[in-house]
């Protein structure tokens, strides 16, 4: 792939971006939390249930990119300022979504990782003012972009100077209609190969469904993710977003205890089979 200039791995072997102490690339990053804010107690309940789980960042939308104009669209500057409650209460890092070029300045002051959705990936102009904002990013893969559009739009905020890039893998368009999109489970590893940043994986926007969110968590996990954005809501019922894909805190308190011996067993077999070989960075 040609270009990718900042984003290709080469002398950088393994980027690990620190949020807050939690050490993406290296640490299992769990961010988890509901679709969108809707109220400040259905937000804080469920960072405190998805902390308790120990998931170690916060994600909720306040800015919800919506098929049609007539569905919720997010809070807004209200739901950031829950945002930062749900963060004052639980010390979680919170991941939220900007749609619009215009409001990245503000919402970077909420946002200790800013979410560019799928719908947005190459929204050039906003890749270029959110890798102008000093924080870092976690860049969704489009529904119709292939690893190298995908990399470039990584480049694109990269070459502004932003503190780091996170790549979300969160399934693709196929002609399958059982699963809300395909997920594709050979990016982490290819992933791995053509660059240096992290990738987590997103088994909510991907499959659609509650009962095989758990099974393709596990799959990125022992595919080498570095970790996993999961919709939690604290009643699912009646979620204004997503509510048929969003967890309970039950059922993610129950992932979590499969997900993190898998993580360390994994780490262990990368400890001992890819080592790096002399010459090779970091
Ligand atoms: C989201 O994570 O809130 C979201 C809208 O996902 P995606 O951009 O992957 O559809
Ligand atoms: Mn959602």
């Amino acid at each position: 792939m040609k270009n990718l200039k900042l984003t290709a791995r080469g002398k950088i072997h393994r980027t690990v971006i620190d949020v807050d102490g939690v050490k993406i690339g290296e640490d299992l990053v769990v961010i988890a939390g509901p679709c969108s804010v809707e109220t400040e107690s259905q937000t804080i309940e469920t960072a405190r249930a998805v902390q308790a789980a120990g998931a170690n960042m916060m994600r909720g939308g306040a800015f919800k990119p919506r098929t049609s104009p007539y569905s919720f669209q997010g809070l807004g500057l209200s739901g950031l300022k829950i945002l930062a409650k749900a963060k004052k209460e639980t010390g979680l890092p919170i991941v939220t979504e900007v749609i619009d070029p215009r409001d990245v300045s503000w919402v970077a002051e909420f946002a200790d990782v800013l979410q560019i959705g799928a719908r947005n990936m190459q929204n050039f102009a906003l890749l270029k003012e959110v890798g102008r904002a000093g924080k870092p990013t976690l860049l969704k893969r489009g529904m119709y972009s292939t690893l190298e559009e995908w990399l470039n739009c990584a480049e694109y905020i990269l070459s502004e100077g932003t503190a780091g890039v996170i790549l979300c893998e969160r399934g693709i368009r196929t002609f399958e209609r059982y699963t809300r999109n395909t997920l594709d489970l050979s990016a982490i590893p290819a992933i791995h190969e053509l660059t240096h940043l992290p990738i987590v994986v997103d088994p909510t926007h991907s499959t659609g469904r509650i009962s095989l969110i758990p099974p393709m968590s596990v799959a990125a996990i022992a595919s080498g993710a570095d970790g996993l954005m999961i919709e939690v809501h604290n009643n699912p019922q009646e979620a204004l977003c997503d509510a048929d894909q969003a967890l309970t805190p039950a059922m993610f308190t129950g992932l979590m205890k499969q997900i993190k011996p898998l993580h360390q067993f994994m780490t262990t077999l990368c400890d001992n089979h890819t080592q790096p070989t002399k010459g090779e960075g970091e």
